[in-house]
């Protein structure tokens, strides 16, 4: 049996008038699953613990965050491409605009994300190939518009260091600094890499060319969200089945590679409301012909909740039910079907919050309840009752045979 788990980011809502984006929108093709299936709430870590996207999509897949997340830094590396390996110190990194005189840390950040420049391949290309540190290597890895994941690779690596984004524009460039004597080392090269890679930045002709069309010059690094990579167990050699990941954002397609998932690209799947949620649906029921294991992420109902935007939530969950509607068609007894929110990002908060978020799973056997529409409401009384993230797996697990007894 194959199974297919459909991750809504940010989908749940807290109450605003007794209702929510996802219980006031038309969702026809939810409902019909939840009447098919079992349905039940889920804190996606620990009751009471807000959860990340990361955090929360690690744990929905078996591996428990408290022990496998070390940080953004390492899950942003992978999904860059960099091939992140256990004991590497890694960053998310804005390419930023750095303004003033001296060296870089005297300067002032003008603008974090450097007009949002998008075509910088030529820069990260630049830094790998003219920076060099005294025995360490890193690793500058591309990502979407003005992003990028840095990897520090060698002896003595420390991640007990500080970011050197000062977050708000106007401040300074921060030098990173050692929480802990062991981490001396490390801050030193990471300020080393820094200096190194603005000077490299500041005269390169691109950003010569921006300078002259009045752009801003992507003329620094930025780092945050260090991490120290841990060893991984492979999805697939976890439950000896082979996964592929459907996602536009890098984050999502991060985790996919840190368990070793097939991450399958396509430039419009952009991670954002513009996306093509036909296309995404297509790709999964194709690889439900090549795959076991199939995650398809829509990111943009979480954007919509950081944006406080009801409305616009609520529209963007009926495109979501209306591109599902293909999946009605499956054979259940062939497909086990899980639908869940990673998270509650309730508009009236913008961001994320720790309310359980609405689940189920559709699969020939399941003992079916009378819940007929799939909300935060109605969920409450379906036969899942509350049950944890990191247990969900197991579960589908078991309801697809592919578990293991446990005693005789
Ligand atoms: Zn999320
Ligand atoms: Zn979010």
């Amino acid at each position: 049996m194959k199974i297919l788990m459909i991750i809504v980011d940010g989908m749940a809502d807290r109450s605003v008038n007794d209702t929510t984006p996802l219980k006031s929108a038309r969702t026809p093709n939810l409902d019909r699953l939840s009447e098919m299936g079992i349905n039940g709430i889920m804190d996606t870590i620990k009751p009471g613990i807000r959860p990340g996207s990361d955090t929360a999509h690690l744990s929905v897949l078996g591996y428990d965050p408290f022990k496998y997340y070390t940080g953004r830094g390492p899950i942003e590396a992978c999904g860059a491409g960099i091939e992140v390996m256990p004991g590497d110190i890694a960053f998310r990194v804005n390419f930023g605009t750095v303004a003033g005189e001296g060296n870089i840390f005297n300067k002032r950040v003008v603008d974090r994300r450097a007009g949002r420049i998008q075509k910088k391949e030529e820069l990260v290309k630049a830094v790998n190939e003219n920076v060099k540190l005294d025995g360490v290597e890193f690793i500058l890895g591309n990502a979407s518009g003005h992003r990028a994941a840095l990897v520090f690779r060698g002896e003595n690596l420390s991640d007990r260091i500080t970011d050197s984004d000062p977050k708000n524009e106007g401040e300074k460039v921060m030098k990173v600094r050692a929480l802990d004597p062991s981490a001396e080392f490390t801050a030193k090269i990471v300020n080393e890499f820094i200096e190194k890679s603005h000077k490299i930045l500041d005269k390169h002709p691109l950003n010569a060319e921006r300078e002259q069309k009045g752009l801003p010059k992507a003329n620094a690094l930025l780092l945050r969200g260090v991490g120290k990579a841990v060893h991984v167990p492979e999805f697939s050699e976890r439950y000896g089945m082979k996964m592929a990941v459907i996602a536009g954002t890098t984050l999502i397609k991060g985790i996919g590679r840190l368990v070793g998932a097939d991450v399958i690209e396509n430039e419009r799947f952009t991670g954002s409301k513009n996306t093509d949620l036909d296309l995404k649906v297509e790709t999964a029921l194709n690889c439900l012909e090549s795959h076991d294991f199939v995650l398809l992420h829509i990111k943009a109902p979480d954007e919509f909740g950081h944006d406080g935007d009801f409305e616009g939530k609520r529209m963007f969950i009926e495109k979501v039910d209306s591109a599902l509607h293909p999946f009605l068609n499956l054979d259940f007894s062939e497909v086990c079907v899980a639908v869940l929110s990673d998270h509650t990002t309730p508009v009236t908060v913008r961001d994320h919050t720790a309310d359980p978020v609405p689940v189920m799973i559709i699969c020939e056997g399941v003992r079916r309840d009378d819940v007929r529409e799939f909300n935060e409401f109605q969920v409450y009384r379906g036969g899942l009752c509350r049950i944890k993230g990191v247990d969900l797996m197991n579960i589908i697990l078991d309801l697809t045979g592919k578990s293991k007894k446990f005693g005789a």
